[in-house]
């Protein structure tokens, strides 16, 4: 199943979300339509407050094969940080350069309920960093040197009406 994309302004992307308690078929079947949803719009990761869902939830890849995240941590990153563009589904149309650390070291339980301690870099890395910032109701946008912000701030405002338009017509 497809979901629809939550974008910038919708409640969802700053609520709290919750720590799965339980890898149920509801939970493997949520991952997957993630899957879906994110293979759908070509993106590279998505997590679960971007459809809705205020679930500590991502799934992300980057052209390597899918990774289902359940429960992150980030328990390690390094100092050497890397500044590259970055763009999110739920901020469509806009890129700007974001500051990440270039390695990480991340737990985190996959669909098996296995816990998988990973160390990642680069890309990867960076992904995961975004996609972490979700589940802390965080969008990249907050991480912009602030002439970036002021650049956007009015499309920020456009998105956010037209998506108070788009729900009212539902
Ligand atoms: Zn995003």
């Amino acid at each position: 199943m497809i979901y629809e994309i939550r974008t910038y302004g919708d409640p969802c992307l700053i609520d709290l979300n919750q720590l799965v308690v339980d890898v149920d078929d509801e939970t493997k079947k949520l991952l997957d339509d993630m899957l879906e949803t994110m293979y759908d719009t070509s993106g590279v990761g998505l997590a679960a407050p971007q459809i809705g869902v205020n679930k500590q939830l991502f799934v992300i890849d980057i052209g390597n094969g899918p990774r289902k995240v359940i429960n992150p941590e980030i328990i390690e990153m390094s100092d050497d940080c890397n500044e590259s563009d970055e763009g999110c589904l739920s901020v469509p149309g806009i890129y700007k350069k974001v500051k990440r650390a270039n390695r990480i070291k991340v737990r985190y339980l996959n669909e098996n309920k296995e816990i998988v301690e990973e160390e990642m870099e680069g890309f990867l890395a960076k992904a995961f960093q975004h996609e972490n910032d979700h589940l802390n109701g965080v969008l990249f946008i907050e991480r912009i040197s602030p002439i970036s912000r002021r650049m956007i701030s009015k499309k920020l405002q456009l998105m956010k009406k037209a998506r108070v338009k788009n729900s009212t017509k539902k």
